[in-house]
């Protein structure tokens, strides 16, 4: 199927591959910005697997019905198996579980009912050589493939989508841009949400127990400082005089300030309990 290489280069990177029933699916997401960049230059290498291609009937029929009864269906062991087998080489089992010589390669089921995805997920996928997603459709997928197959289970948020294919391509997305390179700046994936940097020991802010929980948050569980750009004042609108002054260690001080706000208001629930 279609497999988009990074062109002009050989790729010593990582490598990861979508399993989908539908591959065109992919086509827009990967033509643009960060991971078309990435794409291009020889950091990623990106393979769209065709699920039907590891069927072996007429309609190339990848679903059946529940055992045990209920609505909707529910994907095939067979050519989900088959699909990865194909993509590593060999035969499945709990051998790449074990680590050895598969510890360099994740296989994603993707899944409303799986562990949550966050950032520490995606740091810990950019050290890997690859990933294979199995992207879900329908009522899911039979359960063998999350028991003897994936080797994560994984899930995007508390709320149900109708496949696999979006989640994956969000984890791509986060992975991609954590790749050494892929980003114009290296910093720029330092002082992030959830990635401490910047926003490591925050200053105190008056009042409302500021100090208190300053002191007790981890930088890793702090969300982003506000940005600005110009104009300076837009619609009557002024930006925050201290962006503009200059004083680097005043400017550093009202983000780490500014981060603490923000999550207090927007995600309090990362905040170490009072
Ligand atoms: N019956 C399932 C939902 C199936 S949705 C349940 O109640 O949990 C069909 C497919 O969409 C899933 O197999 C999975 O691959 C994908 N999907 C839906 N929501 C998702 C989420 N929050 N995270 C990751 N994948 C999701």
């Amino acid at each position: 199927m279609a497999t988009l290489p990074a062109i002009g280069y050989t790729c010593f990177c990582m490598r990861f591959d979508l399993i989908t029933i539908f591959p065109e699916f992919f086509g827009g997401p990967l033509e643009h910005g960060i991971v078309r960049r990435a794409r291009e230059s020889g950091l990623v290498e990106v393979h769209v697997q065709d699920l039907r291609e590891f069927t072996k009937d007429r309609h190339r029929t990848v679903d059946d019905r529940p055992f045990g009864g209920g609505e909707g269906m529910v994907l095939k062991p067979a050519p989900l198996f088959e699909a990865v087998e194909s993509l590593v080489g060999h035969g499945a089992g709990d051998r790449w579980k074990a680590g050895g010589e598969d510890a360099k390669t994740a296989i994603v089921l993707m899944s409303a009912a799986g562990k949550l995805f966050r950032q520490e997920t995606a740091r810990r996928y950019a050290q890997l050589e690859r990933v294979i997603f199995i992207c879900g459709r329908y009522e899911g997928v039979d359960e063998r493939v999350a028991e003897y197959l994936a080797t994560d289970e994984i899930s995007i948020g508390d709320f149900v989508l109708s496949g696999g294919e979006l989640p994956a391509m969000l984890v791509v997305d986060a992975v991609t841009r954590l790749l050494p390179g892929a980003l114009g700046n290296l910093a720029s994936s330092q002082n992030e949400s959830f990635s401490g940097g910047a926003q490591a020991g925050c200053a105190s802010l008056s009042g409302r127990g500021g100090r208190n929980q300053e002191q007790r948050a981890s930088p890793h569980d702090l969300l982003d400082f506000p940005h600005y750009t110009r104009p300076a004042e837009y619609r009557g609108w002024a930006v925050p005089e201290i962006l503009i002054g200059g004083n680097h260690a005043e400017v550093a001080k009202w983000r780490r300030a500014g981060a603490l706000e923000k999550t207090r208001r927007n995600r309090p629930d990362l905040l170490p309990k009072e």
